[in-house]
């Protein structure tokens, strides 16, 4: 990875204006947030520029206004939320330049933070357009991004300002860079990498980068049971996409070529009724999965053997439940992977990454959640990130 400035070289700022892009793009209910989390990830990067003397100016995104401004979605909305997370009062200014935004500046004093309007108000954002970006720069001294989740996209906040100010990352980018780097960017070797999940249609980038990178390609999960097809197995009722297993064949293949060894598992759960503990609920050799049955999880012989692997590896990366984790008993095989991960992890063996909204919320499930070395909350940033993407926010940092 190419090396990136973080706060550690920021020098003096002092009175300096830094214009930091954030993630408060939260979910909400009745005006107000029902989860603070992006806030409190980007907490310590705001504080130590506020400690350090400098007036900072947030940027965010929220929702999809479209190019036009949204008696909705304006950011003021989570200012409240802001405020409680950082345990201070900062300034709403409701625009992102020009004149409003010159006083605003002069009335704060150093360490004062002030929060912009959603960024998406204005074309030019999401149109990456350089005189916007321009026109935003022209307010500030140097330019913060602590907002990974948001630097698969060229926008004017998240990509543009770099080309324009000083740029740095802030300490959660830093933080996301670093173990993203050490899971499969420069990782210890061996890495083992489990995806699973519902299709192979969502994941098939994925999984052609991950074959070229890593030693154990583990696939549980709803894609699991295309690439069993793919090998001649009657996977019943389940769910599987039989127009691609000449796909999945090709990436066993490309496999087989770049040394990598793909584990499926070779027992399963199966029911014929997908629901709670249904009366029909068995478990299976892959080969015995009858016409009416469907596979829910992978079974405990093939959870064993993925543990083992797990044993002889330094690094994972995981994305993707093994099972339709919400329902049990099919939660059974993730919630074994995510204890053993944790404990691997905690012994000094392992250096764990995962992410994905479903992974991280099986992770939480399992309770886990602290126990593994890094976990991404970036969603689409996450898996371009594994499908090996140059991602510009990041990019642009780098320059
Ligand atoms: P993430 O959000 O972590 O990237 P995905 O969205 O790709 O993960 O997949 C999660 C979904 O896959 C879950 O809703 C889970 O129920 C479903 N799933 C996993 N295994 C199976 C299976 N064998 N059959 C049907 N659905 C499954
Ligand atoms: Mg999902």
């Amino acid at each position: 990875m190419a090396a990136f400035k973080t706060l550690d070289d920021l020098g003096d700022v002092t009175g300096k204006v830094a214009l930091v892009r954030v993630d408060l793009n939260l979910p909400m209910k009745d005006g107000s947030a029902t989860d603070v989390t992006r806030v409190e990830a980007v907490k310590p990067t705001v504080l130590e520029l506020a400690d350090k003397g400098a007036k900072v100016l947030l940027l965010a995104h929220f929702g999809r206004p479209g190019g036009k401004r949204s008696s909705v979605l304006s950011t003021s909305f989570v200012q409240g939320d802001v405020e409680e997370v950082l345990g201070k009062e900062i300034m709403f200014i409701p625009e992102l330049s020009g004149p409003v935004v010159d006083q605003s500046i002069s009335i704060l004093r150093n360490g004062d933070i002030g929060l912009l309007d959603n960024t998406r108000f204005w074309p030019g954002e999401e149109g990456n357009d350089p005189g916007f970006a321009q026109a935003i720069a022209s307010h500030g001294d140097l330019y913060v991004n602590d907002a990974f989740s948001a630097a698969h996209r060229a926008h004017a906040t998240t990509e543009g300002l770099a080309h324009h100010l000083p740029a740095f990352a802030g300490r959660a980018m830093e933080r996301e860079l670093n173990a993203l780097d050490a899971a499969l960017g420069n990782p210890e070797q061996p890495v083992a990498a489990v995806v699973g999940g519902a299709k192979v249609s969502t994941k098939l980038a994925v999984l052609e980068n991950l074959v070229g990178k890593v030693q154990h390609l583990i696939i549980g999960g709803g894609m699991a049971n295309t690439f069993l097809a793919a090998r001649g197995v009657d996977v019943g009722k389940s769910l599987c996409e039989h127009d691609l297993t000449d796909t999945a064949s090709k990436i066993m293949d490309e496999a087989d070529h770049a040394g990598c060894t793909v584990h499926l598992p070779y027992d399963v759960v199966v029911a014929r009724e997908f629901a709670p503990n249904p009366p029909s609920l068995r478990t299976c050799n892959v080969h015995e999965v009858a016409a009416d049955e469907m596979i829910l999880d992978i079974g405990p012989s093939a959870t064993e053997a993925l543990a083992d692997v797990l044993k002889t590896c330094r690094t994972l990366v995981w994305n993707g439940p093994l099972g339709a984790f919400e329902t049990e008993p099919f939660d059974a095989a993730t919630m074994a992977l995510a204890r053993h991960v944790a404990a691997l992890t905690q012994e000094g063996s392992l250096t764990s990454v995962a992410g994905g909204g479903d992974t991280v919320a099986a992770l939480a499930q399992a309770g886990v959640t602290a126990d593994v070395t890094y976990i991404s909350t970036a969603g689409g940033a996450f898996l371009e990130w594994m499908e090996g993407k140059v991602l510009p926010g990041v990019a642009a940092l780098a320059d």
